[in-house]
């Protein structure tokens, strides 16, 4: 391949001082999540989406991950808008952390922003923050920038993709895509958006990369629907289906499902319950009258006539799924022969939880499915090949840089875009912090700017340094406490009493305080049940955010705790 396409654009060369246009992606390259982009044209930074990511394992007491903004905070006079593409949280996530920081106004679509505000209400900052509600296919003015919101389709609803025009050019940002031609609540996906900006000339094109391994066309929505009917009408009891709670496409097809082959539904889970109520709220989803199964009627309700949705689908620890697999859940007991029906993509990284939760199920006798082998029960929400390849025809930019996915995606991107030879200039392989000028004669690579992660506790919602330096302090200063759990491997009994091992954790009465630790682990221990204690990582995880919230009350501190296991 020749260097001008794999070429970062050209070395710094002096800059013209004509007004330019930088681009500083922040998060979400080389990296599922945090996705975050800055634009900058003159003096005017528009930020397109906020995300966060979910730690790896390793990474003890970290809650979640958002992309470091210190080039937003250094240049903070100059941040015009943060704009959101839609509602997920790898978007909209890390928002309630930066406009803590960074108080700017925030441009959405109607689900997306009541889904942001449910988060910023969490986080206390709801009165504060400035939002604009945006209609898909309308067109905003935010400082130099003219920026229209063109509809796509995806997994979620009211998502759009960005034509940001520039006096130097357009540029467009795809944000979450799939083409699908018959999306469930028939809002299409607007292709003739793309190509009245393709004719008319692009700067540059940021697109979705994530399904690039896929040839072909990603299916529609709508083809995950016989099969879940199929397995809804045979259910010889009840049926539980499992999806994200963002999926309101998905939700909707369920519940005509249910409809049809006359079951009531009910929801459970957090996030299924509070996105359920946004979606009606707003009028995208149609729950008929009398369908809903009230909460305290999911037990004793007829498991013939009954589907739950639930929340969970990818094994978080204290999601309703995660806790109906190990039969702790007030509202739900798994019998012989219920049907469970996972409708989500298994994401990588979590293939262990999830089929361990599957296992509990199958032990229970359920009936599993968890995959397309007699029929798709689930569908991706991202663009294949042929999508992401007609996307680079209708808009043929000058320049093309892939975004949203990992190396290997961005980089295959740009030999799919490489191949069709419709990107007149450049195609540019850009990682997080690096930083491009566009001016009018070509693309210039610039300074890299500061980007990383910054590691999160949501409970004090206090930034959490990187790994090192992050446990050095977190000991130093909070301390470390490991408690010391002896179970009977066959009866999963607790053989002694647990051990508590501190160091570094000042307490007034030390003694009493270690006697109230020790009755902590023992009370989540006992109210466990046998397949609770007997799954490592369900059970230290209860231990640690019950002894976390005894340490907080009775200490204000936060150490570090890492609970352990002896078998015997
Ligand atoms: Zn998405
Ligand atoms: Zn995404």
């Amino acid at each position: 391949m020749c260097d001008r396409i794999w070429g970062n654009g050209k070395e710094n060369e002096l800059s013209k001082p004509a007004q330019t246009l930088t681009v500083i992606p922040l998060g979400g390259l080389g990296e599922f999540g945090m996705n975050m982009m800055a634009f900058r044209y003159g003096d005017d930074i528009v930020v397109v989406d906020a995300g966060m990511m979910f730690p790896e394992s390793e990474l003890l007491g970290v809650d979640l991950v958002i992309p470091d903004i210190t080039y937003l905070k250094q240049h903070r006079e100059h941040v015009r808008a943060i704009v959101l593409t839609h509602g997920h949280e790898d978007h909209i996530g890390a928002l309630p952390y930066i406009l803590r920081d960074l108080n700017v106004p925030v441009y959405g679509t109607r689900f997306t922003l009541a889904l942001a505000k449910k988060r910023l209400e969490e986080g206390g900052l709801l009165e504060s923050a400035k939002l604009f509600e945006v209609t898909p296919g309308r067109l905003v003015e935010i400082g130099p920038y003219e920026i229209e919101f063109i509809p796509v389709t995806h997994s979620t609803i009211d998502c759009v993709a960005l034509a940001i025009r520039t006096p130097l050019g357009v540029v467009i940002h795809t944000g979450d895509f799939k083409i699908d031609q018959t999306p469930i609540d028939n809002a299409p996906f607007d292709l003739h958006a793309f190509a009245r900006y393709g004719n008319e000339g692009v700067l540059a094109l940021f697109s979705d990369s994530t399904n690039v391994e896929r040839p072909g066309f990603t299916p529609s929505e709508r083809v995950v629907g016989p099969r879940i009917e199929e397995l809804t009408r045979s259910a010889p009891k009840r049926v539980v289906l499992s999806c994200f709670a963002s999926s309101i496409h998905r939700i909707q097809q369920v519940i005509d499902i249910a409809e049809r082959v006359g079951r009531k539904v009910g929801f459970v889970g957090r996030s299924m319950v509070d996105n359920v109520e946004i979606a009606h709220d707003l009028g995208y989803l149609r729950i008929p009258d009398g369908m809903v199964v009230r909460p305290q009627d999911i037990r004793g309700f007829d498991p013939r006539k009954l589907l739950l949705l639930v929340s969970g689908s990818q094994a978080e620890p204290m999601s309703s799924m995660s806790r109906i697999a190990v039969d702790n859940h007030r509202l739900v007991t798994i019998d012989e022969n219920d049907t469970i029906i996972l409708s989500a993509r298994i994401i990588p990284g979590n293939e262990k939880a999830i089929f361990r939760m599957l296992d509990h199920m199958f032990r229970r006798r359920a009936l599993v499915y968890y995959d397309n082998a007699g029929g798709p029960i689930h569908v991706s929400g991202h663009a294949s090949q042929e999508e992401q390849k007609m996307i680079l025809r209708l808009v043929k930019p000058k320049y093309f840089i892939p975004v949203h996915g990992e190396y290997r995606h961005l980089f295959r991107h740009a030999a799919l875009a490489h191949q069709l030879e419709c990107v007149s200039g450049e195609i540019l392989l850009m990682e997080n912090g690096k930083v491009i000028e566009f001016t009018e004669d070509g693309a210039y690579r610039r300074e890299p700017v500061t980007a990383g992660r910054v590691l999160v506790d949501s409970g004090s919602l206090e930034e959490i340094e990187e790994m090192v330096v992050r446990d050095r302090k977190h000991l130093s200063e909070e301390g470390v406490v490991i408690p010391i759990i002896a179970i009977d491997k066959h009866t999963g009994q607790v053989e002694s009493a647990p051990e508590i091992v501190t160091r570094g954790l000042m307490s007034e009465n030390g003694n009493e305080f270690l006697a109230g630790a020790r009755d902590v682990v023992t009370r989540t221990v006992e109210s466990s049940n046998v397949e609770e204690r007997a799954d490592w990582s369900v059970i230290k995880e209860k231990i640690r955010v019950d002894l976390k919230r005894y340490i907080n009350k009775q200490t204000s501190k936060r150490p570090l705790i890492l609970p352990v296991i002896l078998e015997v």
